[in-house]
This record gives structure tokens, sequence and C-alpha cells, in this order.
């Protein structure tokens, strides 16, 4: 049987990058990736439309200056070939693939006491050994598709944006249905009804989404950043979510005028982007927000020709308690004489039929249906692993299906020795520029690893008191804020049966660096060591 010293699973930003300080630290090291390739989301998702929602400039690594320099970015979002283009690149320059096993799922990780290693069993029905086992399986990779009735009989062409075919995709002259307005529906709509037939699009829930004013980066601007890039990465890691895009405002929406904070939000959406951060209350304030629904509702009303397909288009919740989402031409689709909007929460989803889709009160004839359904997001793909520390207790049952999540740092979590979760739950990794955050994350485990290896330390392990304590504060941040209040995938509502405790930490990137560079330099405060 094969021994590492460490196990990764995932071949995306975390995957890869955990490789490289792994190998750079003299360690032996297995990267496990079911893909057939790097990249990892944005090997996954290549419906049409798909592209960043992070400024390009901010959505890469910044640990090698030459990577820094040697990339340029095309666009100020840039689209899934070039972000591909771009992990590709990193694998290569970084001579990453021979360490990665690819069409391979790890369906195991147990750890053995009585040698203090992981066992970890792939689904090609070899096992290995290794001292460290690090999840890189990403927040947003596990795919979901509802269970509807009769789908199993419907004739027509399926996909999930999740998991895009690798062959183009012509929806020319077909009557196409997507079910889901995300951020993956939302991008992929106005492309989609550009080529098909006819478009409908099954709505569950309305959504806010704002411009995203993508346009391409000027060659001279780009040159600006990576001259001053030190400067910009020091910035950046004083901020809320890593970048400075939007930084966070620093007074009420009360303190200005209506007349102001119209004009603010009117240039806010002229310049593209997200508005939570526009005002310090948009997030903790429901009056607040309600000052920015109640902007982006005219928007929508004002966009959207016929005031009935409108009035179906517009949200009633708060601003920013689901995901923002950002769009090119959203909602001037629902203009176009090919795009029917079904609201699916008036009239619901029946059934599938051989030749479409029913719900209870029409019927629609479909060639083909996009599930842009979204994720089990968080616990999604660490549970699709058996994975069992100490006492053979399973992850799933500790964190009771997602119910009762508790980590220490969000890297780590009593009972699971030496087992790290990169962005894992409880970390600031979705509700920040993910890569950043890989990167800090990444860091921490690796300087964590050679504080081990130097001093012989055989096992880490969270103290229960420092999860519980970590958990309760994570709650404490979240509550002070709007986000636990909506229905999303924050909270697992996007999938039938799922109830997750808030998984995200809210203080920002900038604290949470902070505390997790005490606790490593307070010689990893809160952990158990042995
Ligand atoms: P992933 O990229 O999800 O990679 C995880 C990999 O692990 C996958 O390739 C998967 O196949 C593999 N894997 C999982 N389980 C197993 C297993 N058991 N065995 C073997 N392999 C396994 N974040 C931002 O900050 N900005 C953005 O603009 C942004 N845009 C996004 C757009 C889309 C369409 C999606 C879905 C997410 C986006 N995100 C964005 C979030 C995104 O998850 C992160 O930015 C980042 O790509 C995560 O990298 P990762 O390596 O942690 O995980
Ligand atoms: P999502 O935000 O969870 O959206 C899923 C959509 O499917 C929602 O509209 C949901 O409706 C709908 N849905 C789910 N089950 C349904 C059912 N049974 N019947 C009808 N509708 C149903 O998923 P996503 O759009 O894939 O995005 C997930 C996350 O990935 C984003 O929030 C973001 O973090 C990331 N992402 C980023 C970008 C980007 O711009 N860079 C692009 C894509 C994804 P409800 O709202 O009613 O649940």
């Amino acid at each position: 049987m094969d021994n590492y010293d460490a196990i990764v699973v995932g071949a995306g930003f975390s995957g890869l990058y955990m490789l490289h300080r792994l190998r750079e630290a003299g360690l032996s090291a297995r990267v496990y990736e079911v893909g057939n390739d790097v990249g990892g989301v944005w090997y996954w998702n290549r419906y049409p439309g798909a592209r960043c929602d992070v400024e390009s400039i901010y959505y890469n690594f910044t640990f090698s200056k030459e990577l820094l320099q040697d990339w340029t970015w095309s666009s100020r979002y840039a689209e899934q070939p070039e972000i591909l283009s771009y992990l590709n690149h990193v694998a290569d320059r970084f001579d990453l693939r021979r360490d990665v096993q690819f069409r391979t799922r790890v369906v195991s990780a147990h750890f053995d006491e009585a040698v203090g290693k992981w066992r970890v069993r792939t689904d090609d029905g070899r096992e290995v050994t290794a001292k460290y086992f690090i999840s890189g399986v990403g927040c947003l990779s596990s795919s979901s598709t509802p269970a509807f009735k009769g789908l199993e009989q419907f004739g027509g062409a399926q996909y999930h944006t999740g998991t895009w075919p690798h062959q183009p995709v012509s929806f020319a002259g077909k009557r196409v249905g997507v079910i889901g307005t995300g951020s993956s529906g939302v991008q992929a709509i106005p492309q989609i009804a550009a080529q098909a037939e006819h478009l409908y699009v099954f709505q569950r829930t309305a959504q806010y989404s704002t411009p995203a004013a993508n346009h391409p980066y000027d060659r001279a601007y780009v040159d600006g950043v990576k001259a001053n890039y030190p400067a910009l990465h020091a910035t950046v890691l004083k901020s809320w979510g890593g970048t400075t895009t939007r930084p966070r405002g620093d007074r009420s929406a009360f303190e200005d005028s209506e007349v102001q904070r119209l004009q603010r939000y009117e240039q806010a959406w002229t310049e593209g982007g997200w508005m939570h951060g526009l005002y310090k209350d948009l997030v903790t304030d429901a009056s607040a927000n309600e000052t920015v629904c109640e902007f982006i509702r005219g928007k929508i009303r004002e966009i959207v020709k016929d005031p009935k397909i409108a009035a179906k288009l517009t949200p009633t919740y708060l601003y920013g308690v689901k995901r923002p989402v950002m769009d090119t031409g959203y909602f001037e689709t629902y203009n176009r004489d090919n795009v029917t909007l079904v609201d699916v929460k008036a009239d619901p989803i029946a059934n599938f039929t051989p030749t479409g889709l029913r719900t209870r009160d029409a019927e629609y004839p479909l060639d083909a249906v996009v599930f842009a359904t979204g994720y089990d997001a968080m616990t999604g793909a660490l549970f699709k692993i058996d994975i069992r520390g100490r006492d053979g207790v399973t992850l799933r049952d500790k964190w009771a299906d997602g119910e009762r999540i508790r980590t220490y740092l969000g890297l780590a979590t009593a009972g699971f020795p030496n087992m790290f979760t990169i962005t894992g739950p409880q970390s600031p990794s979705v509700l920040s520029n993910m890569v950043w955050s890989i990167e800090q994350h990444v860091e921490w485990i690796d300087a964590c690893i050679r504080h081990m290896e130097a001093n012989g330390i055989g096992v880490i392990e969270a103290k229960p008191q420092s999860e519980e304590a970590w958990s309760k504060h994570c709650h404490e941040v979240a509550d002070a804020t709007l986000f636990p209040k909506g229905e999303s995938w924050y909270n697992g509502s996007n999938v039938e049966g799922k109830k997750m405790s808030f998984p995200i930490y809210l203080a920002g990137i900038s604290v949470y660096r902070d505390i997790c560079d005490r606790v490593a330099a307070n010689a990893y405060d809160g952990f158990l060591q042995a």
C-alpha cells in the first residue's frame, strides 16, 4: 500500500496550490480528482455565459510574483475558458499534474488511530495511507438536480450548468427550458435566449441582479495593476471581502438624503457590480436594505416592458440574503418574443413528460432542459466521502447532516486529527474572493504542517471547546446581519430536505486572517498536539 505525507482531494484552485506548497515543504503528496484535468469549478462549468463575478485582477493567485506578471486577463470578468486556461497555465508552470491522479474519486477516508494515519480509498479500488488528509473538494462542486417526477421519461436533452458537456452545445432551432435563476441561470439565460427558437424560464424565486458592466481590460490599466500589485495586495488584505472593487461603505444609508442615496445607487448601477456594500448598514438593517431593494425593483420595472412580466421578476425579500447576482442583459432578455417566464411558485412544476414539462396549469413542449438548480453547497462534496475520525464517527453524523456544523476556524474539526478543510464551513469562503481565501488557508495549513514536522508532532486536532467557541462566535457574527434571514443555499434551502446551520464567517477576511495568524503565532492555541 502506498503511503504519502499528504492526500489532497480536488484539483481546483485549492488542490493545486496545496500541492505546490506541500512539495515546497519537501513532503510527498497525492492529489485525487474526479475530472479529467485540473480546474475544479472552471473545468466543470462550461455553460454559455459562465464567468467570474469577482474582478479578474483579483481572481488569481498572488503567491508568485512571476505568475502575476506573466498572466494577463483580457476583461473585467473573465469567461470560463480563460479562467480554465489560467489554471492550466498554473499547473504547467509549477509542473503539478505529475502528482495528480485524474478520473479518480475519493470514496472514503478513515483515521486509523493505531498508526495515526488516514486510510484513503478511491473508486479504482485502491487504498493509500497518509499522515495528512486535506480537503479541496470545493464549496460548490456537488451539483444538485431536484428529483422532478417523470424526469427519467423525458426524451429531450438534459444539462446541468455545473456538469456541462465539453463539446459545444447548440440550442439553435430548439425549445429550451431553464430551471433556476441563481447566478448560473442568470448568466446562461441571455445567451441561450439568443440561440434558441424558444426559451422557457422556470423561475421559483425572483432574483435581484445588478449589471456586471463587463468590458475588455485596457492594456495600460492591467500594466498599471501589475506594476503596483504589492500595494494593491496589501490594501485588499485589509478589506472585508477580498477586492477593492467596492469597499464597504462607512456610513448608514440614512446618513444620505434620498436624493444622494439614489445618485449613489444610480452610479453603482452604471459602474457595475454588487450593491450590498454601498452603505455599512445594508447588510444589517432591514429598512436600510429596503432602500436598495426598491432601487433595483424600480430598475426591473424600467427595463422589462411588460408590467406583468416585470412584476413576476420583482423580488420581495431582502437584497443579499441570497448570494447577489451580476448579469449581462438578464432583465432585457424578457423583452424578447422568444422568451416566456413561468412563475413556478404560482404554478408549480408537476412533472416531466416524454416531450416536455408540465406545471399544474400548463404544458411546455421542450427539446432540451437546463438545470441551473445549483449545488448541495458547503457540505455536499464532503459528505459524499465517507469521512470517519476517531471512534469511527462520520463527519456527516458529527455535523448532523449539516444542521450542527462545528469547526475550529473553518479549518479543522474535533475528532478528525490532521484533517484540514480548505475554505471549509465557518470560514469566510464563499462570501469572499475565494482565490485569496484559498491562498490564506493553504498557507496556514502549510505553516501548521511545517510546525508539526519541525517539532516532531504526530497529531494535531481541534479541541472540542475551541470549536464550540468558534461556532458560537460565527453564529453571533452572522446573526448580527441579515444574511441568515433568507432562503438560499447558504442554509441549504435550495436542496429539498436540507437544513444547514449558517456556514460562513462574516467578520471579513482581514479580521479572520488576523485570528488565524494569532492562533499560529501562539503555537496553534486551541489545538491538541501530540
Ligand atoms: P472547486 O473548484 O470546486 O474544485 C474542487 C474539485 O474537487 C472539483 O474538481 C471536484 O471534481 C473535485 N472533487 C470533489 N470531490 C471529490 C472526490 N471525492 N474525489 C476526487 N475529487 C473530488 N468564487 C469567487 O470568489 N469568484 C467568482 O467569480 C466565482 N465564480 C464562480 C462561478 C461558478 C460557476 C461557480 C460554481 C463557483 C464560483 N465561485 C467563485 C466559487 C468557486 O467555488 C471558487 O472560486 C473556486 O473555484 C473554488 O476552488 P476549489 O479548488 O476550492 O474548489
Ligand atoms: P443557486 O444560486 O442555488 O440557484 C439555483 C436556482 O435553482 C434558484 O433559482 C433556485 O430557486 C432554483 N431551484 C432549485 N431547485 C428548484 C426546484 N425544485 N424547482 C424550481 N427551481 C429550483 O445556484 P447557482 O445559480 O448555480 O449558483 C450557486 C453559486 O455558485 C452562486 O451563488 C455563486 O456563489 C456561484 N456562482 C457564481 C457565478 C459567477 O457569477 N461568478 C456563476 C454561477 C455560480 P430558489 O431560489 O427558489 O431556491
